[in-house]
């Protein structure tokens, strides 16, 4: 008999209807013999639902309460799941959070799983009960209650099968993880595995399936992570160490996104003092900034560009005004129409000439760049939103995504 967590998404979990058929599905895998924690997320929309409740009310909540209305949005698909899985005849018990001892530091309404007291969901496990843990929300220190940032359901469900050495599946309302986003480019393949590595790139580069600190937890614990529909058995994708089983492409995906923005900063003195306050300064608010490219110095001055997501846009703004404002002479454009658009794969590694190939397909387009940058496993261009979907297909067709 194994333990095994399940965990399901807002749209999973959408009607009664829905949780009905959730509960149907969770009672098989416990008839058929495994030991079952399942995660669920709040019904549909309502976490952005209680979000816009309290923006009726001020436009800078405090996040500690904040917390607490959005960690009750899990606390109903929870009670309902569990009355539905008693109701087929099944033994089973909700769990917020702080029951189910998931620990947590850090900031309010972005908070970090530091550890999880297990002793309570597995004792319950142990009576032979389905155990059903609130996703997204735990407890801090002073016994607050914290939630793990938008989509952290995937977090808590990854870090219990961590804690339970098992696996996870994560059940939703996509097949699995695809080359491209089948919404941008119909013919895009579903993947049967991609390695956690690239998961994580495609995932912070707005392929939007799971939360990337949930895939970072799982190469860090080595959690073998399924993703699949919730609403029917069709094949879905493993995610898991690289191996050798995984298809030898130099590509695995392009993922597209349209949630960053672009800053550029010309005439920056040459100097790594001043970079790094800027960067420093950028930090202390949070900004997670992604790709980031410099000029070569010129005349005692060096121009960087990068990007940011456009939540931070008013921080960055804040920043760069200072950064104006102790820098004579500096100038700064924020560009925010851009799509950035990245091409993952490990094959990156000992196969040359990604690049060229991406230079070529976009010259041949006539699609002009912004910004490009390079790692071991991926190359990502900013653009002009206009040509996103004429560079998608290009892109796609060149290397059988
Ligand atoms: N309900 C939370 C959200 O909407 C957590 C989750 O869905 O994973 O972000
Ligand atoms: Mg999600």
């Amino acid at each position: 008999m194994a333990i095994v967590v399940q965990k399901y998404g807002g749209s999973s979990v959408g009607t009664i209807g829905k949780i009905k058929n959730v509960a149907r599905r969770v009672a098989k895998r416990r008839e058929a013999g495994d030991q079952v924690v399942v995660v669920v997320s709040a019904m549909g929309k309502t976490t952005n639902m209680l979000v816009g409740m309290a923006k009726e009310i001020s436009e800078n909540p405090p996040t500690r309460e904040m917390d607490m209305l959005m960690s009750t949005g899990e606390q109903i698909s929870i009670s309902l799941l569990s009355i539905a899985l008693k109701e087929l005849g099944f033994d089973s018990i909700s769990m917020t959070g702080f029951q189910a001892g998931i620990l947590t530091g850090g900031r309010h309404t972005n908070a970090r799983i530091t550890d999880i007291e297990i002793s309570n969901v597995k004792e319950e496990l142990d009576k032979g009960k389905i155990v059903v843990v609130a996703g997204f929300q735990g407890v801090n220190e002073k016994g607050n209650i914290t939630t793990l940032g938008r989509g952290g359901s995937d977090t808590t469900a990854v870090a219990l099968a961590a804690k339970l050495s098992c696996n996870c599946e994560i059940y939703t309302d996509v097949e699995g993880i695809y080359t491209v986003d089948p919404r941008l480019y119909a013919e895009a393949k579903k993947l049967e595995a991609i390695s956690y590595e690239e998961m994580m790139e495609m995932a912070s580069l707005g392929a939007g399936v799971m939360q990337t600190r949930s895939v970072e937890i799982g190469q860090k614990f080595g959690v073998p992570i399924y993703v699949a529909l919730s609403t029917e058995e069709r094949p879905g994708t493993y995610i898991k160490e690289h191996d050798a089983s995984m298809e030898e492409k130099v590509i695995t995906g392009l993922s597209v996104s349209d949630d960053d923005i672009m800053i550029t900063i010309n005439g920056i003195p040459y100097s790594t003092k001043v970079v790094s306050v800027l960067f420093e300064k950028l930090a202390e608010r949070d900004v997670n900034i992604d790709m980031i490219s410099q000029t070569a110095p010129h005349d005692g001055f060096i121009n960087i560009s990068f990007t940011a997501d456009k939540g931070d846009l008013n921080s960055i703004r804040e920043v760069i005004s200072d950064f104006e404002n102790e820098n004579g002479g500096v100038r700064s454009e924020i560009d925010e129409e851009i799509t950035k658009l990245s091409v993952v794969g490990n094959g990156m590694r000992t196969h040359s000439g990604v690049a060229a190939k991406m230079f070529k397909i976009l010259a041949e387009n006539e699609i002009e760049f912004k910004q490009v940058t390079t790692s071991e496993i991926r190359i990502s261009y900013t653009i002009n939103p206009k040509d996103k979907i004429k560079a998608v297909h290009a892109i796609a067709k060149v290397f059988d995504l």
